[in-house]
């Protein structure tokens, strides 16, 4: 190559004010230096307060894991509630200005998030597998992609909220406390502050403490995208941050993601106190198969409705109801599939099954399954190698099976599948809604008219037909019974971020 430098012709369009200017964006930014990067993770993370990281009061500290190495990535600063009173005051003050900005102009730091998020995918998703041990094809391709999308949909309605909510003055509810788990750690900060942000409220979000790194790497998005300070806060710490933030009086509204026993928590927390609330909590998803269904596909079905995420998931398809004709076809089809899923190293793009989130929930998955085998289910588990280091479980079926065993009734949240014969529909319908929860379904079968039969008959908030965890943000999200109240995406998600009058 020759060594003199090339320069570009004078662009005469750009010039004269042409063609160039007209494509240039409204408020251009510069793209983000460490979009090239693949991973830059600080040794040590305060709180993001009123646009800034700043220590905790207590300058205490925590250190976050890689649960595939048991190493630790960098050290979080616990927040008490001396903090969470600074978050507060800092979304209360941004508030108001906040509110009164142009709606079209909140949409705009909406889209450039989107945007940013976009560009930055590649450290995103390396991160949130190395904090959360999910699978790089995951984050990759699932959870940063949706997060964007979810700022992408959000920010279409900032501008939009009268035709929302046709004949009615829509308000934003004020400040939100939201709380969100280890299992979607971006994703479902995605899911709680762009509706939040695209009503004109202003938030205070507290991440789960054993995966706190890609929110707080939101939050330096946020600051890139130019966000006016304290209309996002990010304060992590324990149990106790999330319930001073809970109990805090200036929060107009709590959005909470996590456990039936937490949420019943926040519920008796806010009774009579007037604050909004939502709550995505547990779920134990029937997982239908008829004889009639094409069995391969849903045998993937029922692979992606168990092993995603290593079974961490609320609406997670973990009790599998197949009619007795197919029973030992579709087990043994499983059971081959099984054998095929590789696990170890989530950054590898081959790993099927990454790492179980952390040493406690592990021991959770391990003592429900021993519960299985005490109560007299059978057991089979696929022959993986595990790695030395980390946290690791093997993709596990139990037959044999009854309605009694814990393992049937209890949300597991790992690589768990309980399985159940039926020889009726009405049989299917009747095992499926015999649970606490109500969160979500599935149902096989070749049969339109089945379909609908037995999905209107299901007691669940989310149902798929001949496919499983799809997601999408224009779907409103969440359960019935102990999974929960409200609903999160769609109209229905924006609904619970807005005082809606006449
Ligand atoms: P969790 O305790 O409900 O945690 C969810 C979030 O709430 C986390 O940010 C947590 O903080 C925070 N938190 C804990 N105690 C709180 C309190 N008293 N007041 C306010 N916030 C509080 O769930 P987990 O312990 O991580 O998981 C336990 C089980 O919950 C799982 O085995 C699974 O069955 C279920 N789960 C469901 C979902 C879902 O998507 N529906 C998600 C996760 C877990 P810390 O993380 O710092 O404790
Ligand atoms: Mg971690």
């Amino acid at each position: 190559m020759s060594a003199k430098k090339k320069t570009r012709p004078p662009n005469p369009a750009a010039a004269h004010g042409g063609a160039d200017d007209d494509f240039r964006l409204a408020e251009p930014y510069a793209p983000a230096p460490e979009a090239t990067d693949h991973a830059r993770i600080a040794p040590a993370y305060g709180l993001f307060i009123n646009g800034a990281f700043v220590s905790a009061a207590s300058g205490k500290r925590f250190a976050t894991v890689n649960p595939a190495t048991e190493e630790t990535l960098s050290e979080v600063a616990e927040a008490e509630p001396a903090d969470v009173d600074k978050a507060v005051a800092a979304a209360r003050k941004a508030f108001g200005p906040w509110n009164r900005l142009k709606a079209s102009e909140r949409g705009k730091y909406l889209f450039r998030i989107a945007r940013l998020l976009q560009e930055r995918a590649r450290e995103f998703a390396v991160i949130e597998s190395m904090d959360g041990g999910k699978p790089i094809r995951e984050s990759r391709d699932f959870d940063v992609p949706q997060a964007a999308a979810h700022f992408f949909y959000h920010g279409g309605w900032a501008d939009k909220l009268e035709y929302a909510f046709p004949g009615r003055k829509a308000s934003p509810v004020g400040v939100a406390g939201q709380i969100i788990p280890w299992n979607f750690p971006l994703l479902m900060a995605a899911w709680k502050i762009a509706p939040a942000l695209a009503c004109g409220n202003t938030v205070v979000l507290k991440p789960a403490e054993s995966t706190p790194l890609t929110a707080l790497k939101l939050a330096e998005l946020t600051a890139d995208a130019g966000l006016p300070p304290g209309v996002v806060n990010i304060i992590t710490g324990a149990g106790e941050t999330g319930s001073a933030l809970v109990n805090h009086p200036g929060i107009d509204k709590i959005a909470f993601t996590g456990s039936t026993e937490v949420g019943k928590q926040i519920q008796r927390a806010v009774a009579a106190t007037g604050k909004r609330h939502t709550l995505e909590l547990g779920g134990k998803a029937a997982h239908i198969i008829f004889e009639d269904a094409p069995l391969d596909q849903a045998v993937e079905g029922i692979v992606n409705g168990i092993f995603f995420n290593q079974g961490h998931v609320c609406c997670a398809g973990s009790r599998l109801l197949v009619q007795e004709g197919v029973a030992g076809t579709v087990v043994a089809k499983l059971r081959r599939r099984m054998e095929t899923l590789v696990l170890g190293d989530p950054l590898d793009k081959n790993t099927d099954i990454g790492a179980i989130n952390s040493r406690a929930q592990l021991e959770r998955i391990e003592a429900l399954v021993r519960a299985g085998v005490e109560e007299g289910a059978r057991i089979h588990q696929s022959g993986q190698k595990l790695p030395e280091k980390g946290y690791w479980f093997r993709p596990t079926i139990f037959t044999e099976t009854a309605q009694s065993h814990r393992i049937t009734r209890e949300e597991i949240f790992g690589p768990v599948l309980s399985i159940m014969t039926f020889r009726t529909p009405d049989e299917a319908i009747e095992k499926a809604n015999n649970t606490p929860y109500g969160l979500s379904g599935g149902v096989w079968t070749d049969k339109g008219a089945k379909i609908f039969g037995v999905t209107g008959a299901l007691r669940a908030g989310v149902l798929w037909a001949n496919t499983f965890n799809k997601f999408d943000p224009t779907s409103p999200f969440g359960g019935y019974k102990e999974s929960g109240l409200g609903r999160e995406g769609g109209l229905h998600g924006l609904a619970a971020y807005v005082n809606l009058s006449r």
